[in-house]
């Protein structure tokens, strides 16, 4: 698999490559350049697309299931409107899904956040702050936001949630290394809806069905009335397809929480 060790082995190669050579012929700067650019690009790839388990390994479908499964996620909550909404149809449809809550949300709506626990979905650490630049976060500041919320959510539910979803799925060694320290496991996704882009319902909705089968997580985001409306015709299309979604920690048969 394309790590961040191998591609920096082979990239070090290289560069060792083009030292010896310079001693015999001038260095090829094109090439140079060109071998500068691919480590660049394959370590931004590997930071932005959690399937590449570029940085760190997480869990992203769950391709060994033999069993009629789907997890549907839901990122950036709770939200005082649409939370609720995404509770009731998933109630109406006998669905379970996990929620992966920004701390500072949660602090806003801790019934909201207790009454997601109380149906019977599982939740998970999804950083405190969300912050835009949460990429670029030390090791010690990335601790401190898991840390924060895995506190806060242990004062309110007693439970110590072991389930990480990097914000904006973005990873990187510092935010590798904070979830080694705290013992998260990480869950990604192989099922992005865009939901939070321009995309419209159809369109999300098709790109979501096109791509789902057995073992497959879904990212939504229970934050807008368009994923709200693309969630119901989703159970619908779950329901029809006789499959059953499934909080994260089942479909794995790992535990969501220490
Ligand atoms: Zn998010």
């Amino acid at each position: 698999m394309l790590t961040r060790k191998t591609v920096n082995t082979i990239f070090l190669l290289g560069l060792a490559v083009f030292v010896s050579l310079s001693f015999f012929k001038p260095i090829s700067w094109p090439a140079f350049a060109l071998l500068m650019a691919s480590w660049f690009l394959l370590t931004l790839g590997g930071s932005f697309f959690i399937r590449w388990n570029y940085h760190m390994t997480s869990l992203n479908s769950n391709n060994e299931i033999n069993k009629p499964q789907v997890a549907i996620t839901f990122d950036d909550g709770p939200h005082p409107e649409y939370t609720p909404k995404a509770l009731s149809l998933l109630e109406k449809y006998n669905a379970k899904a996990t929620f992966f809550c920004i701390g500072k949300n949660i602090e806003k709506h801790p019934e909201l956040f207790k009454e997601i626990i109380r149906q019977g979905h599982s939740v998970g650490n999804h950083t405190f702050s969300h912050a835009n630049t949460f990429g670029f976060f030390g090791t010690e500041k990335v601790m401190e936001e898991l840390t924060l919320t895995n506190k806060l959510v242990e004062g309110i539910s007693g439970l110590k949630m072991a389930l990480y979803r990097p914000a904006f799925g973005v990873t990187n060694p510092s935010i590798a290394r904070a979830v080694k320290k705290l013992g998260l496991k990480t869950i990604g996704w192989n099922v992005r809806s865009l939901d939070t882009t321009f995309r419209n319902e159809d369109q999300v909705l098709k790109r979501i069905t096109s791509r789902t089968q057995n073992g497959a997580i879904i990212l939504l985001h229970d934050t807008s009335a368009k994923s709200i409306a693309v969630l119901e015709r989703l159970l619908v299309f779950l329901e029809e397809r006789k499959l059953q979604s499934v909080t994260v920690d089942q479909m794995f048969q790992i535990r969501a929480y220490e």
